[in-house]
Parts: C-alpha cells; sequence; structure tokens
C-alpha cells in the first residue's frame, strides 16, 4: 500500500532534528526506516512529517570513554556486529545486532531505532538491559540519561547515544527461539556474569524485562536450572500467532537455564 502523504525533513544536525520535531506536532523521526515504513505502507501511523536522521554520520560511531563502551545511535545493526571494540567489550551486544532480520534489515536499521520503537521482541534492547546500559537523549529541554528498563522516549526527543558500562565478568549468553531464520525472537534471554549475573527476557511482556526472581534465586546460591525454573515469574507474555502464553513461560525456562549453564551457573 502507498503511504498517506508526508512532509519529508533531512535533520542537518541534533539540534536540527529537535528544533523541526518541537515546531511541528505532526512530526516523527525516521531513521532506518526498518520498522517505521511498514507502519506507513500499512497506514499504521500517518504522520504529517518524517524528520530523516538516517544520514546523520555523526551519530554513527563506536569508541570507548573510560570503562564505558559508547555507540552512536544512527550505528547500523551491521556496523556494531562488526565493530572490533563492540565484540571486544560487549561481545554480547555485536552477537544480537548480527542476529537481527536480515542482512539488508542489518545494513539499515539502527540501534536507536531498535530502541526507541521498543519493540519487546527486539534483540538489542534485551542485550543492552543485559549489560546495564543507559540511553542519553536530547530534547527541547537539554541532554537526559535514561535507565533502559522504563525507557519511554518523547516525540521531540532525539536518542543520541548508547552508554554500555564494559562488564567486569566478561561471561555472557545470548539465547533466543524464532520460528524461522532469519526471524524475530519467540522468546530472548540474555545474561551477563557468572557470580552476580544480570539476567534480561525479550518477549515476556510488553517491555524487555529483568528476570528478577531468577536473580534473586542465584543470589541466593541456588545453581543456574534451579533458578532458571523462576524465569517466568513476574512476567506477561503475549499470546499471539507466534507462540501460547503458556509456551513462552516454556521457553523462557529452558532458555534461561541453557544461558545460565553457557556463564557457568
Ligand atoms: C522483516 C523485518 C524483520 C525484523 N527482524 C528483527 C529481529 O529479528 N530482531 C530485531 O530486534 N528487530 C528486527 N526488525 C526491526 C529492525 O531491527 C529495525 O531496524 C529497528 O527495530 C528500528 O530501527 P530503524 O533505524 O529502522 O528505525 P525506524 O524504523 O526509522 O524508526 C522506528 C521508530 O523509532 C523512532 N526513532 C528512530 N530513531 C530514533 C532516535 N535516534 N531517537 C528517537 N526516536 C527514534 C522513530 O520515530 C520510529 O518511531 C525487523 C524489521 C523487519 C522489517
Amino acid at each position: 500500500v502507498i503511504p498517506a502523504p508526508f512532509r519529508y525533513r533531512r535533520a542537518a544536525s541534533v539540534a536540527a532534528a529537535v528544533h523541526l520535531l518541537a515546531d511541528d506536532p505532526g512530526a516523527v523521526l525516521l531513521a532506518g526506516g526498518q520498522s517505521l515504513l511498514p507502519l506507513l505502507t500499512s497506514r499504521a501511523r500517518t504522520p504529517a512529517t518524517l524528520v530523516d536522521i538516517g544520514g546523520l554520520d555523526a551519530l554513527r560511531y563506536t569508541g570507548l570513554d573510560g570503562a564505558t563502551l559508547v555507540i552512536g545511535a544512527a550505528t547500523r545493526h551491521a556496523e556494531l556486529a562488526a565493530a572490533a571494540v563492540v565484540r571486544a567489550h560487549a561481545p554480547l551486544l555485536a552477537r544480537a545486532a548480527g542476529l537481527v532480520g536480515d542482512a539488508q534489515i542489518r545494513a539499515r536499521g539502527t540501534l536507536g531505532g531498535s530502541l526507541a520503537f521498543g519493540s519487546p521482541a527486539a534483540d538489542l534492547p534485551v542485550a543492552a538491559l543485559a549489560l546495564g546500559a543507559r540511553a542519553v537523549l536530547t530534547g527541547p529541554d537539554g541532554r537526559r540519561v535514561a535507565e533502559l528498563a522504563d525507557l519511554a522516549v518523547a516525540r521531540t526527543e532525539v536518542l543520541v547515544e548508547l552508554r554500555v558500562p564494559v562488564p567486569v565478568d566478561p561471561r555472557w549468553s545470548y539465547q533466543r527461539f524464532s520460528l524461522r531464520t532469519p526471524g524475530w525472537p519467540v522468546v530472548a534471554v540474555a545474561v551477563v556474569g557468572c557470580l552476580s549475573p544480570r539476567v534480561a527476557l525479550g518477549a515476556m511482556g510488553p517491555r524487555p524485562l529483568r528476570a528478577a526472581a531468577v536473580e534473586r534465586a542465584l543470589a541466593a546460591g541456588a545453581s543456574g536450572a534451579a533458578a532458571a525454573a523462576a524465569a517466568a515469574e513476574g512476567t506477561d507474555p503475549p499470546d499471539d500467532l507466534a507462540a501460547s502464553a503458556a509456551y513462552r513461560r516454556h521457553l523462557a525456562r529452558v532458555l534461561t537455564a541453557r544461558a545460565l549453564a553457557e556463564v557457568g551457573r
């Protein structure tokens, strides 16, 4: 289907993008277009104006700031998967990026778009949550840093950077089950660390979430297999064509057990 008519503005800088968004209540950001364009062509969304930040090369970088990995929001999934600094310091993130969609989607889709769109099943937000990463946003009121667990991006804000503390314990695992390859995960589990692991779940609720009951059991000394039995506690998985809620709870337990075994618990 052909999208409804819209104005197209190409932002020359983050400041210009914020200005364009603030000035036009019908304006939304466009980055890689891999989530937004299908919504436009189905007319599920009909924004008056698209403010394109996909060409902002200033937001396309990976690097280290002390013990923090910094990644620009316009970095493509393929660039994230290939970046030597990411593979060295947060290989979980590189691995998750390499599993997103197919090569064409990874060549266009951006880290910022994936985090801002907030699909509950998306790979990068789950990995970033397990890593304890934080998002940097710029808006009309200036700059703020937000935790990913409750990330809410206002229409007038631009997510500019992801800041990932380099894990002290380098052990990690990423487990996902999908109905086809390439394909969205039906459930995804990311684990970082072995002694005090952070465990994050994808597609087990309206947004990626920490498996708090699993983390508590591990902190109390439970084995990985025993702790994984609590993986579905406190979750609210969807019941849809890909899987029933009951099957997702089962997958969460199985994939969490596998991930914990991989990090040595
Ligand atoms: C067929 C298909 C399969 C896919 N499979 C997977 C998969 O397996 N795993 C997975 O994780 N993802 C998958 N995706 C989604 C893909 O990862 C998208 O690239 C990503 O979710 C959105 O990034 P984008 O840059 O394309 O954002 P866009 O589509 O351009 O934008 C998405 C939303 O985010 C907002 N936005 C974009 N950038 C910013 C920013 N910097 N600051 C604030 N708001 C912003 C936009 O306004 C829009 O609302 C798939 C997509 C398709 C089409």
